[in-house]
């Protein structure tokens, strides 16, 4: 083969070696590692002051962000939500005891199709959990009046939307409760990591104790809770890629207009246009094969780059709803665009470190033309 430079779907950022370690060194002193240290409480504060938002409770992955959210809101019965994510936004959903009803998408931005919501409600219906998939925002205007006139909680997915805004607003602060991941392959990240942010400051004292097994002090317990602590080698993490985030993020940026000039105008691939009134993260750059047009399926174009050491992503398939743990459930949903995209997106490698070079050797074998 030509060029065997491995290049994979992502790679994590890393801060200097050396300000990790200075970061940490206190912790031999302290020897306080978890529950709620120093560099937990100052990465809380430093991320509210980022993102802009009110309150931000740091957990120990997205996911279980994510399944607390869903707990601390007394949710029952059903809850109306979309298959085109990360299996864990159902998971989270299913070990809340709750029905996911399956909303379809819309073929535009692939987030929650608001005009097929309505119909899906019923009167067990509590929430609706969204998802801001690719960091594209949820139409969230929308979906804050029809849960108003329903009265329904309104949980977003937020795990890609990390500094997203929506008409200079954090997209975080729309909704009950945003769940955000810090998982080594997103933008920001403390190796593994997640958090909830949230407008109402009396959900605070429940969330802190949702994430410590629902205690309360040390002779209380008031919730059936989970382990989801951040610890302080994580929130190190996060206290050194922050001081960065803003250069990553604008090299990713310089990455996705490459892809965008290279991709131009090829017959059966479509790309996202940043969406209107939103200020980007560029977390992922998901491309989508019209076999028809293009002249090849999906999983042959990602074919082709693997024997060329380029490692794309099927990133959503399958669906949710399609996986072996879901689909015999018998839970509602019509999805056809949703089943349709699936089938045909590709996500390519998108990281800070990327080249030009790397990003136009990939095209050009999307482009068929001699590498
Ligand atoms: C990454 C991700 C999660 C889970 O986050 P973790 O931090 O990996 O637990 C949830 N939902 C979506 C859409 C994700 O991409």
């Amino acid at each position: 083969m030509k060029n065997m430079k491995k290049i994979n779907v992502t790679s994590s950022s890393m801060p200097p070696f050396e300000e990790y370690i200075e970061k940490i060194r206190p912790l031999w002193d302290s020897k306080w590692l978890t529950n709620c240290g120093s560099m937990h409480n100052l990465l809380e504060e430093k991320l509210q002051e980022y993102l802009g938002v009110k309150n931000v409770s740091l957990f120990s992955n997205g996911h279980l962000a994510l399944y607390t959210a869903l707990n601390s809101l007394n949710l029952t019965g059903e809850v109306i939500t979309t298959p085109f994510t990360f299996i864990s936004t159902t998971h989270a959903i299913v070990q809340n005891g709750l029905t996911p009803v399956f909303c379809d998408i819309n073929p535009d931005d692939y987030t929650i199709d608001v005009n097929k919501i309505e119909k899906l409600i019923t009167d067990k219906t509590s929430a609706i959990v969204a998802v801001h998939v690719y960091g594209n925002a949820c139409d969230v205007e929308k979906i804050e009046e029809i849960a108003k006139k329903h009265n329904l909680k309104v949980i977003y997915d937020a795990a890609h939307a990390f500094g997203v805004k929506y008409k200079g607003r954090p997209i975080t602060s729309y909704g009950d409760i945003s769940m955000v991941s810090f998982h080594a392959t997103k933008v920001f990240h403390t190796i593994e990591g997640g958090a909830l942010i949230y407008n109402d400051d009396s959900l605070k004292s429940k969330i802190a104790s949702l994430r410590n097994f629902g205690l309360a002090g040390q002779d209380q317990c008031d919730y059936i809770a989970m382990n989801a602590k951040m610890n302080e080698f994580q929130a190190a993490m996060g206290l050194c890629n922050l001081k960065h985030i803003d250069e990553e993020i604008e090299k990713r940026r310089r990455v996705v207009l490459r892809y965008q000039e290279n991709l131009k105008g090829i017959k059966g691939i479509k790309y996202f246009q940043v969406q209107d009134n939103i200020t980007p993260n560029y977390i992922y750059f998901p491309i989508v094969v019209n076999e028809e047009e293009y002249g090849e399926t999906r999983d042959r174009l990602m074919e082709r780059l693997a024997d060329e050491n380029i490692f794309s992503r099927k990133y959503f398939y399958p669906l949710t709803c399609d996986f072996k743990c879901y689909k015999d459930k018998g839970y509602r949903g019509d999805v056809e665009v949703a089943r349709k995209i699936a089938e045909r997106v590709l996500t390519l490698p998108l990281y800070a470190s990327l080249t030009e070079e790397d990003v136009d050797r990939i095209c050009k074998i999307i482009k068929k033309s001699e590498v």
